[in-house]
């Protein structure tokens, strides 16, 4: 172990070169006092007739049965159907998104598209697998002897890059992601820090070796960056196509202090209000993009980020509240580490 001046000499370095992956400098080589890796129980590769079993630290996003993970855009209940241990695309419903948001993350998806199948280019099994919301797609799309744009086809990070080959297996067939998503990164300004870079193998073969992203992926044009929170919703596309879903899992990389919600636009729209008894001493709690809520405290104005259907965070002072809007009353608490601080009523409009 090292002393302490040497080690926060190291969190400095480490600091100053977070964007490029070193060894941590807080331990010495083969140092005997750093801790283990955790113990994970892998689970099991899928077959064509039966899911694997995910591995034991990961957050199930569809297991075959409950689709509850699983909303609409706007946080409503999606329309896709589940059925036959799969979960299926309802064409016109509009994309699904998962209600828990995540930053850098592993993540497994099996998907098959319609047989026999139906159009041609991009009309036959399209769907997609985003992160950041809607921002970013790796393209789901049935390659299978189906001629289309090159960086639109299966596993394209749309418009961007084609897959370096194409292992498509014939409709209706279940095919396999593994994606490895690291996010973009913003200053406080919105600044662009660092791209966000994706690799993907599909059925068990590189396709995409960890290519840097230009921007949001779309059709036609690359639109610039704009800054976002970090952690977003996962979202799979209706493109008008029954493609078919199954075993979807996830591991969050890095250790992130809480869990993360996008929660429904109508339950975002109860809690932004006015709290408090006295007129001129009032807390103004305002709705921001991305799922995020804003409350004047202290004379800042502090960003809250959901960490359950009730209760928000701030991820850089220790501030959270709570809404309880069960009882007859809607009131907010809010505490500073462990401490309650005040709680409010809200203010009828
Ligand atoms: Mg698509």
């Amino acid at each position: 172990m090292k002393t302490p001046a040497v080690r926060a000499l190291g969190i400095l370095i480490a600091a100053s070169a977070a964007a490029v992956a070193a060894p941590d400098p807080n331990w010495l080589d083969h140092d005997r006092d750093r801790p283990q890796p955790a113990l994970v129980d892998p689970g099991t590769f899928s077959s064509q007739e039966q899911p694997g079993r995910p591995p034991s630290d990961a957050v199930v996003l569809f297991d075959g049965r409950d689709i509850s993970q699983w909303v609409a855009m706007d946080g409503s209940p999606t329309k896709w159907v589940v059925k036959n241990g799969l979960m299926e695309c309802v064409p016109g419903s509009g994309y699904v998104r998962t209600l828990e948001s995540f930053g850098d993350c592993q993540l497994h998806v099996e998907w098959a598209s319609p047989t026999p199948p139906h159009g041609d280019s991009q009309g036959r099994g399209n769907s997609g697998v985003f992160f950041g919301y809607d921002r970013y797609e790796c393209q789901v799309l049935d390659s299978y002897q189906n001629k289309s744009y090159a960086d639109g086809s299966a596993a394209a990070i749309y418009g961007q890059y084609p897959p370096l080959v194409n292992v498509m297996l014939p409709p209706g067939q279940w095919e396999v992601y593994d994606i490895i998503w690291t996010a973009p990164r913003f200053d406080e300004d919105g600044k662009l820090l660092k791209k966000a870079h994706e690799t993907v193998f599909h059925n068990g073969v590189l396709v995409q070796n960890n290519v840097a992203l230009t921007g949001p992926t779309g059709w036609i044009g690359r639109a610039p960056y704009k800054a976002h929170p970090e952690r977003l919703p996962i979202a799979l596309q209706d493109h008008g196509n029954p493609v078919r879903f199954r075993n979807i899992w996830v591991r969050e990389l890095g250790n992130p202090r809480h869990k993360e919600f996008m929660l429904p636009d109508a339950l975002l729209a109860t809690y932004a209000g006015d709290y408090g008894q006295d007129p001129r001493n009032t807390v103004h709690v305002r709705r921001l993009a991305d799922g995020l809520l804003t409350m004047n405290l202290g004379g800042a104005d502090i960003v809250l980020h959901a960490m359950s259907m009730t209760r928000f965070y701030c991820p850089t002072t220790d501030v959270q509240c709570e809404f309880n809007f069960s009882g007859p009353k809607k009131e907010m608490d809010v505490s500073v580490g462990d401490e309650h601080v005040m709680r409010m009523e809200r203010l009828e409009p």
